[in-house]
């Protein structure tokens, strides 16, 4: 059975039932549009104009569900199984971090520098598979691989590349104890966890209680632990000029620049975020070409 509602009031019940846990005004309100737009396909303008909406005991119940999770201060993105990455709806679950903008902007960046086609790419723990699929899809003909260790995430971006119909090659290894795969690319990529344990403090609940802490966090004594592995191997499986890009802690960005110099790559770059703070470092591996030229670019 459907009774119609006013936009505007439900609107207003569901902004009201969320405030007390998400206690910010405009986080609220964005959650609140989200909700709606997700389960009615309402937007802000037809919230204005106060468009009846009908809603059914079905959709009634999966409201009350999610706004039962959101009191509980689980991210809308588990909420609503599903997060915008540059354009293309992702899966989300648990098992898998949410994507976050400066992903988005460092995939942009690749696509930015890569407009000829035909790249070979590998994205080491790839999580939901945001950055290889849509790699794979913006990059004309890229041929793209992706690792991942947990089988959970491996699912989760399996079902997106099903979805989304992106050609990627999934491989379940372990970056930190097994060799990569044979080969050569010209692209590797990869957004590892770089959160230090002791910078849980300044988290936010949600994120410490509710995103895979494999995906985030490392060691406060080893804070490079993936960078120093990742560094190590691409030399042997990056075409000569091939490029390297690694989203980065903050704090962090010299020591990987060192890293990628110590390693013969050339061209080294730290690249800051919208927020200008130092996020991706890039490199271009040219060693067997001029092994003396080095300079970092800032
Ligand atoms: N940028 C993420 C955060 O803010 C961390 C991503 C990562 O560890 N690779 O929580």
């Amino acid at each position: 059975m459907n009774y119609a509602i006013s936009s505007k009031a439900l609107y207003t019940q569901v902004y009201q039932a969320l405030l007390p846990a998400i206690q910010q005004d405009r986080e609220c309100q964005a959650i609140t549009q989200r909700l709606l737009g997700h389960y009615f396909q309402l937007n802000s303008i037809s919230i204005a104009l106060d468009e009846p909406i009908h809603l059914s005991l079905t959709q009634n119940n999966l409201l009350l569900a999610a706004i039962e999770r959101l009191s509980h201060q689980e991210p809308i993105q588990y909420v609503l199984g599903i997060t915008p990455f540059l354009g293309r709806d992702f899966r989300v679950t648990p098992a898998v971090l949410i994507p976050r903008p400066e992903t988005e902007a460092l995939v942009q960046y690749i696509i930015d520098h890569h407009p000829q086609g035909g790249k070979r790419v590998l994205d080491i723990g790839t999580g939901s598979g945001c950055i290889a699929i849509t790699l794979q899809q913006e990059l004309s003909q890229a041929i793209v691989h992706a690792l991942e260790v947990d089988p959970e995430a491996l699912q989760v971006a399996q079902e997106n590349a099903k979805k989304l119909g992106a050609m990627v090659h999934f491989i379940q290894a372990d970056i930190l104890h097994e060799p990569l795969p044979a080969q050569k690319w010209d692209i590797i990529v990869s957004n590892p966890p770089y959160v230090r344990i002791a910078e849980q403090k300044h988290m936010q609940r949600r994120v410490l209680a509710h995103e895979p802490a494999k995906a985030l966090f490392v060691p406060d004594e080893q804070p490079l632990l993936f960078y120093q592995r990742i560094v190590a191997l691409a030399p042997y499986h990056l075409v000569l000029a091939g490029k390297l890009y690694l989203e980065i802690n903050e704090v962090f960005g010299q020591v990987v620049a060192s890293l990628l110099i110590g390693a013969g790559f050339e061209r080294v770059c730290v690249v800051k975020d919208l927020h200008g703070k130092d996020r991706w470092v890039v490199g271009t591996f040219e060693r067997e070409r001029n092994s003396i030229h080095k300079h970092i670019c800032l």
